[in-house]
């Protein structure tokens, strides 16, 4: 069926028939407008800002063929699957297609049955792919991912750059790059190397449905464990580990409590590796346990939440994983579990790097940033955005906002404490742990303290006031600050620093803080249902509504060989769940169910709707 032709054609009307969305979000329509009056644009916008709208309406809009360049070939199939469900005729080339498919394909393309096809850069940039695209009309070339292009980035692709070419050979066609990654320079980069008047349509990048947390580690995986059972069972997620060993063991133990956790890491053998991947796209509630090998183009969109046992070594790290949340807009959650091991694993990891001093001063400079981040005590948020240049104001939306933590002044403690590393030193020439020195200043008479005899010391016994866990954030925040060091080659042990004088001067505060435990839950609405994410927005009739919309779409899924959401978002599920339209006219009006999909699968959809209602 050809969408063009049985719709009226506006960029509105097609929102509304082909997608079921009653309106444009953000810069969408100004994109599609733009493109349709036959000019280049760049288009930013954060993960899940609806970039591909930005260039399908155009391409169903304009007569020919829409080019799609996407380096990401994993994801071309169920991206063409989608399209498909919604009635739009969509294919994909790439090496992954046997040659009798490819040339199907290319025969359509060539016939004009085709509004969209996908291609990666290296079949386009073949002698095959040109004189395809040669005999065919195009509407315009859509570069996904297009920070690619960018040599200093890292996710360069050296066919990226060849794309230039597209502009010499279809200097008519327009031609639309689209990215999430939010540097200026790359965006130079790419509006010089790729398109002609190149307008540039940036979006802010906040994720307002995204919450963020951190929490001081404890003991993670059970914090984690805590975590997930709390508040988001039976939600998809995704659980980033440094290394390997830890993302088998994490996997492992979540799945020994009944949570649908499966591995994912460069080292398991490729067979298994797809197998996971198809397992968590396919599957409702998978948790998908990984190192940061998992995730360049992760399209699902209900992954509910994305924790993090270990600290990423950059805020634009933090940021494009957790971003990987929440893409439908639906509330999600990025949670990180944060302790000193992680300062001192992740400076560590710099220094044994075997990379240039410049390049060390600027992961360290980087990871100077994250730290600052995981220890604020004020709006995250704020804080995220204004790394990416954008300035924001309290978002009422991550842990410091919900739960503001008390500032004590902590100098004077701070002072004790850099004191006891300096006497412990002092008297027995030698450096020693936090565990040790904590002891010290608790005034803790440890088969330790009794050896060295620090029981004399004039800090021994000065710092029962506070916790030991007090003790430990201060030691914390002291190091993440670089005002202690810890040495991670030598057992850890603490050292003084040029700068920790500051702090012995009395030039530089230092606060603890304290947070109400709890108190951010206690602020919820009690959740209907104690389940995940949508059991919470949910009554508890609604939550089983949706259950078995979701128990069917996966049935239907199977039986078409598509990841569920492909069938329907768990949005739209949500808004019949809510709504229990009882006509396919009623229908019409819910967010997500266009024609195509209403004339597929309404009538399923009505009976299980009176079905659900009959019971309750
Ligand atoms: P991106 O490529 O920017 O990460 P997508 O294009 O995949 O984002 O869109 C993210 C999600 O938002 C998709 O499920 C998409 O269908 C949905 N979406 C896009 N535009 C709209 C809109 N105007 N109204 C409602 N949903 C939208
Ligand atoms: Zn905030």
């Amino acid at each position: 069926m050809n969408a063009r032709h049985d719709s009226p054609s506006s960029p509105g009307s097609l929102l509304q028939h082909i997608w079921g969305y009653p309106a444009f979000r953000g810069r969408q329509r100004e994109v599609i407008d733009h493109v349709l009056g036959g000019h280049d644009a760049l288009v930013l916008m954060p993960t899940g800002g609806g970039k591909s709208l930005c260039f399908q309406i155009p391409a169903l809009l304009r007569e020919g063929l829409g080019v799609v360049v996407s380096p990401l070939i994993a994801l071309m199939q169920d991206q063409v699957a989608a399209l498909r469900e919604l009635g739009i005729r969509a294919a994909f080339l790439n090496s992954t297609l046997d040659a009798q498919t490819a040339r199907e394909v290319q025969q359509q393309a060539r016939r004009g049955e085709l509004d969209l096809l996908y291609m990666a850069p290296e079949r386009l940039l073949s002698e095959s792919g040109l004189s395809l695209l040669d005999g065919c009309r195009i509407a315009l070339f859509a570069i996904d991912e297009a920070h690619c292009v960018s040599q200093w980035g890292h996710d360069f692709r050296p066919e990226y750059g060849q794309l230039a070419m597209l502009r010499e050979r279809w200097p008519q066609v327009p031609r639309v790059a689209l990215t999430a990654t939010a540097d200026v320079p790359t965006r130079h980069e790419i509006v010089q190397r790729l398109l002609r008047d190149g307008t540039e349509f940036v979006s802010s990048f906040d994720r307002p449905n995204i919450r963020y947390r951190v929490v001081e580690k404890r003991d993670g995986r059970a914090q984690l464990l805590q975590f997930i059972r709390g508040e988001h069972v039976g939600d998809c997620g995704v659980v980033y580990c440094l290394s390997r060993n830890t993302v088998e063991e994490v996997a492992q133990m979540l799945a020994g409590h009944g949570i649908a956790a499966l591995p994912y890491h460069a080292g398991l053998p490729a067979a298994q590796r797809a197998a996971h991947l198809r397992r968590f796209l396919d599957e409702d509630g998978v948790v998908m346990v990984a190192t940061i090998a998992f995730g360049m183009g992760i399209d699902k969109p209900d992954v509910r939440f994305v924790a993090h046992l270990d600290m990423p070594r950059s805020i634009e790290g933090y940021f494009q994983e957790t971003g990987r949340a929440g893409r439908d807009g639906l509330p999600a959650q990025a949670w990180m579990a944060y302790g000193l091991s992680d300062v001192v694993q992740q400076r560590r990891l710099i220094e044994l790097s075997e990379a240039d001093d410049a390049y060390k001063r600027l992961s360290t400079s980087k990871l100077d940033a994250m730290l600052a981040l995981a220890e604020a005590a004020d709006c995250r948020r704020v804080r995220l955005l204004a790394y990416f240049d954008e300035t924001s104001t309290s978002c009422g939306n991550c842990d410091n906002c919900l739960n503001p933590p008390e500032l004590v002044d902590a100098t004077e403690s701070a002072q004790k404490l850099l004191s006891c590393i300096y006497r412990c030193r002092q008297t027995s020439g030698t450096s020693f742990a936090a565990t040790h020195i904590i002891d010290v200043l608790r005034g803790k008479r440890s088969e330790k303290v009794e050896r060295f005899s620090h029981q004399v010391l004039s800090t021994f016994g000065i710092g029962a006031d506070l916790s030991e866990q007090d003790w430990r954030q201060l030691l914390r925040q002291l190091a993440a600050q670089h005002l202690l060091e810890v040495d991670a080659a030598h057992f850890n042990v603490l050292r003084l620093t040029d700068a920790s004088r500051e702090v012995l001067r009395g030039a530089r505060r230092i606060h603890l803080k304290r947070q109400e435990p709890g108190a951010e839950r206690k602020r919820r609405p009690a959740p209907a249902t104690g389940t995940g994410t949508v059991g919470q927005a949910l009554s508890a009739e609604d939550f089983a509504l949706f259950e078995a919309l979701r128990a069917w779409r996966s049935g239907v899924a199977k039986e078409h060989g598509v990841p569920a959401y492909v069938v329907f978002p768990d949005t739209a599920l949500q808004a019949i769940a809510l709504a229990r339209p009882r006509s396919l006219e009623q229908l019409r009006g819910i967010s997500g169910v266009g024609d195509k999909k209403r004339d597929s699968y309404g009538a399923a959809l009505l009976a299980l709707i009176a079905q659900a209602s009959a019971h309750s």
